[in-house]
């Protein structure tokens, strides 16, 4: 630490005996701001752009201050600078937090400058936590690698795998979560842990990956084991117009079909839901590394089970580092939406899905709803490293997502019906949800996203971070401990 800031730690220490502890912190900005380059605060013309939250529907988030780190020791000195002032500290990747949980009230530690990728040995790479899901890929790509990522190409590696990470491909490989083999960490004492993985800071390790983001540690870089690039076939039903009366036989022949135990064939069901009817019903399905050509493949779908109840639409061939086709640079930048999870622990049959089938005839009139039944299953229930995640033993996830564009003027009255859905539906599945999905109206939150792992996290939470500095609010595992 250089004198001046000796002299400054020391003026915040006087002044927070003298002071309330934010007028400390006031006293310090003007320092602060000297030193770090890219520490912004509302005065900038440019912060009104920098706090912008990637779902709309959640505007009100007004942070103290952001900083855009170039280097991991920026924020290692940052943190033991601000470290009496009482501020809490929020920390961004991609920004795409369903409940906009890493833009709030604090200060924000903006990862986005830090990008960096390196080839290590044994097809392990290194990857700092600033990049996206595409710049990931497209990375991988270059070396010939594949690793399971998500559905959205700017959403942030950080986020996405400290929340668990669903791809399409986790049954060939796990969930991104899976492939983590070490991090690199920054503890809110500014304290940088080298390497945290099962045999150094095993606690750490266990609660950062399935614990959610935001809630122990800065992860500065992971390491993640990545698995060879290969040709995988694509194919997909679509049901629409008159088959729909056969929905629920058309689901329950879903569950059944979808061999919960295989690590080479996965398929979801997607549900498209307008004004309380279904409009489409889709099954996108992937095989993993086929040798075989595609006319033989669809000859073998078309003549099997599935070709025997469904139209096939379309099928092709694709490198297992696409995600069909739609994981390329986007300029999405923001979306109006409210978005939950179920996780399945056994069949809901077709008398369940009927179940689903009335309410969405009762709650979602006047309202567009997705819902995605992503299959589980396979490879995710073969850990080979234990960590907090606690849905592996499901067979499916329940995605339910509302793109609210047209409705933001009547969101309340939206919100309300999408919850009643979401409750109507919630005795046919195991009461937990995705950490990554978070719903701020969930009363009972912290069960629902941890289960089993909740009281081991929060004893982790305790030790590594003492004064809940990284607290991001509502449903941060520091409202619980304060
Ligand atoms: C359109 C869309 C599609 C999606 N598709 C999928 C999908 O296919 N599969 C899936 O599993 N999920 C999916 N998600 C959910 C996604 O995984 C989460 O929203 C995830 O948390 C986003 O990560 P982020 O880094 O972009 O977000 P951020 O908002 O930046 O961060 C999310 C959380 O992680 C914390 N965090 C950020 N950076 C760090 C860091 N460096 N160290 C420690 N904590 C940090 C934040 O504080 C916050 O709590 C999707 C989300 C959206 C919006």
């Amino acid at each position: 630490m250089n004198r001046r800031s000796l002299i400054i730690k020391a003026s915040l220490v006087l002044a927070g005996s003298c002071f309330k502890i934010n007028e400390a912190f006031a006293f310090s900005v003007d320092f602060l701001k000297k030193k770090y380059q890219n520490f912004y605060t509302p005065e900038n013309s440019k912060f009104h752009q920098l706090k912008k939250t990637f779902n709309t529907l959640i505007i009100k988030r007004d942070p103290f201050g952001i900083l855009f780190p170039k280097k991991a020791s920026e924020i290692s000195s940052f943190l033991k600078e601000t470290k009496t002032t009482g501020q809490k500290i929020l920390m961004r990747s991609g920004g795409h937090s369903y409940a906009s949980f890493s833009t709030g009230e604090g200060i924000v530690l903006d990862s986005r400058n830090l990008r960096q990728f390196y080839e290590l040995e044994n097809n392990v790479i290194k990857t700092s936590s600033g990049m996206v899901l595409s710049s990931l890929n497209n990375s991988l790509d270059e070396i010939n690698r594949s690793f399971p990522v998500g559905a959205f190409p700017s959403v942030g590696i950080a986020g996405y795998l400290l929340g668990g990470g669903h791809s399409r491909r986790s049954r060939f490989y796990g969930l991104g979560a899976d492939n983590v083999s070490s991090m690199d960490v920054i503890l809110a004492n500014g304290d940088k842990l080298h390497n945290v993985s099962p045999s150094h800071y095993g606690d750490l390790f266990w609660a950062m990956l399935g614990g959610g983001g935001g809630n122990f540690a800065f992860v500065e870089s992971f390491t993640l084991d990545t698995k060879p690039k290969t040709k995988d076939y694509f194919f997909k039903f679509v049901f629409n117009g008159s088959h729909l009366t056969k929905a629920s036989e058309i689901f329950s022949f879903w569950e059944k079909e979808s061999s919960f135990d295989s690590s080479e064939f996965a398929t979801n069901l997607t549900v498209y839901i307008q004004n309380g009817y279904i409009k489409k019903m889709i099954v996108p399905g992937l095989r993993n590394n086929v040798s075989k050509d595609k006319n033989e493949l669809d000859f073998e779908l078309k003549n099997s089970k599935w070709g025997e109840l469904f139209n096939f639409e379309h099928s092709h061939f694709e490198s297992s580092i696409s995600h069909s086709n739609d994981i390329k640079e986007t300029t999405i930048e923001s979306m109006s939406f409210k978005g939950s999870s179920h996780y399945a622990n056994s069949l809901i049959g077709k008398i369940g899905f009927e179940d689903i089938q009335s309410s969405i005839a009762k709650h979602t009139k006047g309202m567009s709803l997705y819902m995605g039944f992503y299959s589980l299953g396979g490879e995710i229930k073969k850990p080979k490293r234990e960590i907090s995640f606690p849905h592996r033993n499901s067979l499916y996830m329940v995605d339910l997502f509302s793109n609210f564009r047209a409705d933001r003027s009547r969101f309340s009255q939206m919100n309300q019906k999408f919850n009643n859905h979401y409750t109507h539906i919630s005795h046919l599945f195991s009461g937990g949800a995705y950490v990554n999905y978070p719903n701020l109206d969930f009363e009972n939150w912290a069960e629902k996203y941890y289960g089993k792992s909740l009281s081991r996290l929060l004893t982790v939470k305790k030790r590594y971070d003492p004064d809940n500095r990284f607290n991001y609010g509502p449903q941060s595992l520091s409202s619980l401990l304060i």
